[in-house]
């Protein structure tokens, strides 16, 4: 059984991207910029855009973060991303969830531009993806791929149960793993909160994909013998022996499900961090493709 380090992975694709940095702006064009839009306090959305910012400053790229109340009205929003759209020194645009309920995910994902779209939530990218055409995708998928790829895990002729159908994650990640390509050629299962069952899809399941945010719903004795298991969810588990007070826990209890793992994720350290890795190299795709710089 192998633990798939996405920590140590991440840093390494992290040394790449700064030393492509450098050589773009060897070429006299500015850095990758990126620009995070964040609405409310939530504690969770603070930490993931404070890394999100660390890691463009430590690849040599520029962000800058707009803060908004979460009173904020929509048309604000809107307009806010609107301006940059047509602000030639930003490259990519990100809106950081969750929304408060009053805005809607879906007009703040189809107000970025598809060109600086670098969370690939735009409806074009999304569709394009579909296509198999080139396109932003979504950083989660695109992490796992990568990870896939790392640590030359077969997927050719596999059954891969992805459980979620989110827009972020199980959706396009189903469609990269079912794709004609290498990585791919997986036969897909998508499974849902409607899915009777679960444990008979997973069970089966010669690639787990779990991307639910319910912490531990998934066992070990819902996971095949031998299986690759990624486990994309997080969510804050409330622990007063904690420092912070909570701890992280996935979809999967790990401990448990390792030993019959031939590869395994952890939560923390295993999908995370190369989200992370794949929004940078959206942003910087987008730098190179931009017309403007
Ligand atoms: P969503 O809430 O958008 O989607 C969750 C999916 O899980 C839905 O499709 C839902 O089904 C399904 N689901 C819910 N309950 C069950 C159940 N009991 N059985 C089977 N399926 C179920 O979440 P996201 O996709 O945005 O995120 C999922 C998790 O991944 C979260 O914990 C999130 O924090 C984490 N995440 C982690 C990232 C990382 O970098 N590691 C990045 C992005 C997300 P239905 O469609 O029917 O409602």
């Amino acid at each position: 059984m192998t633990i798939i380090d996405g920590k140590q992975t991440a840093e390494e694709y992290k040394a790449a991207l700064k030393q492509e940095v450098k050589e773009f702006v060897a070429k006299g064009k500015r850095p990758p910029c990126l620009a995070i839009l964040l609405i409310g306090n939530n504690g969770a959305s603070e930490t993931y855009v404070a890394n999100k910012l660390k890691t463009c400053h430590d690849v040599g790229f520029s962000a800058s973060l707009y803060r908004f109340e979460n009173t904020v009205s929509e048309n604000e929003v809107l307009t806010c991303i609107n301006e940059l759209n047509f602000n030639s020194n930003v490259d990519g645009i990100i809106v950081q969830s969750p929304f408060p309920n009053h805005i809607s995910p879906q007009k703040i994902n189809e107000a970025i531009h598809p060109a600086k779209d670098v969370d690939g939530f735009h409806p074009m990218n999304a569709g394009r993806l579909q296509q198999n055409k080139p396109c932003y995708i979504s950083a989660t998928p695109k992490g796992i791929m990568q990870l896939i790829e790392k640590y030359k895990i077969e997927t050719q002729g596999k059954h891969c149960v992805v459980v979620g159908r989110s827009n972020i994650v199980g959706m396009p990640m189903s469609i990269l793993l079912s794709r004609n390509s290498k990585p791919g050629n997986c036969t897909v299962t998508i499974c849902h909160s409607k899915t009777v069952d679960l444990a008979s899809f997973t069970k089966r399941a010669d690639i787990l994909i779990a991307a639910i945010g319910s912490p531990e719903l998934i066992t070990a004795d819902m996971i095949k013998e031998g299986a690759v298991v990624f486990d994309v969810g997080i969510t804050r588990v409330a622990d007063k022996t904690a420092k912070s007070g909570y701890r992280l826990k996935g979809d999967i209890n790990c401990d448990e499900a390792a030993p019959k793992s031939s590869y395994i994720t952890p939560v923390p350290g295993g999908v995370g961090p190369m989200t992370i890795i794949g929004l940078l190299q959206n942003t910087l795709l987008a730098a190179k493709n931009a017309i403007y710089n």
